[in-house]
């Protein structure tokens, strides 16, 4: 029998014309870091995003950890930051010896829970402290519930950082995912919508602090003849080869987001009849870019998503469980967490039931045709094989 090709979660998709520019750096030698095509990489998704300056770092990691040294987050700060997401939105809190808080999701975009939010404002504040930041992410590609986020760290003037990672390509009410903070972060990470193998981005309106981004992901260099030195830099900036994959991957950007929601579409109208799953909702006025298709599975419901995601893997396909909420990992053990839920949290109920499909914009229609009868043949077995267990 012909070995079945394996179909991944989310890997890279390029547009082709990745090489020509790869050739046009290495034709004009600008291969080290800095180069024509970093500023050109800069302002492309700049303008995309729709805010007046980016800077093209070594990845969104790093634009995090920046975007909280530009704030100036100090030793004992307290960071707020969703729970519900990868670690690399909260470990950047760490590096400045900052104490993460972490707020709970709620159901309608499984992102930050502005009640959650509320809650942990106010707790902050009786105990006579107030956050430095407010890191919000969207996950997945759908956007968190900004206008009632930006309302409450205004009310607290406190600075929202936006971590876009998964949701570069996004809309809510019309503005593009990560345009709406003091600071956005987008990731070019392999497996994210567009990709420049590794690199990330810092946007922002506020010009000043996009150009002390740059000059401390350089070593924080003075301006001197000689090399002088202040205070504490990074070796944070993209090199210029790998802006070159980036403005080639921006071409296919919004096509990208297209492929995602069809994607989506096709999964949901496969599946949304079957009892007991949900797939992840579009919040209204918001555009999702639907970088991974995710869905929960009810509790009560016969088979979990850990036992899908070994039936997938012996069909050769790789899917994913949801994030686990960052107030569960051992790592952040003894962090506060603020919920407004009364029983379960959002996010731990989320992380129980949630469930991610395979999601690459290169997968073929067979090839997801081929997803969704290994999920049905799931779904039905446990259903079939529970019908007979209540007859005996
Ligand atoms: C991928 C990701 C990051 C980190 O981006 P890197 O470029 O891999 O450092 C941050 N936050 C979220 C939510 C992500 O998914």
């Amino acid at each position: 029998m012909k070995e079945k090709n394996r179909i991944y979660l989310s890997p890279p998709h390029m547009s082709g014309k990745e090489g020509l520019k790869i050739e046009e750096a290495f034709k004009s030698n600008w291969i080290a870091p800095l180069g024509p095509l970093v500023n050109e990489f800069e302002q492309m998704v700049a303008n995309y995003a729709g805010v007046k300056k980016g800077a093209a770092l070594s990845s969104g990691t790093a634009a995090i950890h920046l975007a909280l040294k530009l704030i100036g987050v100090q030793k004992g700060d307290v960071v707020f930051c969703s729970t519900l997401t990868f670690v690399a939105s909260a470990n950047p809190i760490l590096y400045e010896q900052a104490v993460p808080v972490f707020i709970d999701s709620e159901r309608e975009t499984w992102n930050m829970c502005p009640l959650a939010l509320e809650k942990a404002f106010v707790e902050t504040k009786r105990l006579g402290k107030r956050p430095r930041a407010v890191i919000v992410v969207h996950l997945y590609g759908q956007s968190a519930k900004m206008d009632e986020i930006i309302a409450l760290c205004e009310a607290y003037d406190v600075p929202i950082i936006e971590d876009a990672a998964e949701s570069l390509g996004a809309m809510y009410k019309g503005r593009k995912s990560g345009s709406m903070g003091r600071f956005g972060v987008y990731s070019f990470n392999g497996n994210k919508i567009m990709t420049t193998s590794g690199g990330g981005m810092l946007v922002s309106d506020d010009e000043a602090a996009i150009e002390r981004c740059h000059f401390l992901a350089s070593q924080a260099r003075e301006r001197a003849m000689h090399y002088e030195h202040q205070e504490v830099g990074y070796n944070y900036r993209m090199s210029n080869l790998l802006a070159g994959v980036g403005i080639a991957q921006m071409d296919v950007l919004d096509e990208r987001v297209q492929q995602k929601r069809r994607i989506f579409q096709r999964y949901h109208d496969a599946l949304s009849d079957v009892e007991g799953i949900h797939f992840m909702p579009e919040y209204q006025e918001t555009k999702s870019n639907r970088w991974l298709t995710t869905l929960t599975i009810d509790r009560d419901t016969q088979i979990s998503p850990v036992e899908i995601i070994d039936l997938l893997e012996e069909e050769q396909i790789e899917a994913r469980r949801v994030w686990k909420p960052l107030h569960r990992q051992p790592l952040f053990h003894d962090c506060p967490f603020y919920t407004a839920a009364t029983g379960i949290p959002a996010s731990e109920l989320l992380f129980e039931t949630g469930l991610c499909l395979p999601s690459g914009t290169s997968m073929t229609e067979a090839e997801q045709e081929r997803v969704i009868d290994t999920l049905h043949g799931a779904l039905h077995k446990k259903a079939c094989t529970s019908i007979k267990a209540a007859r005996t």
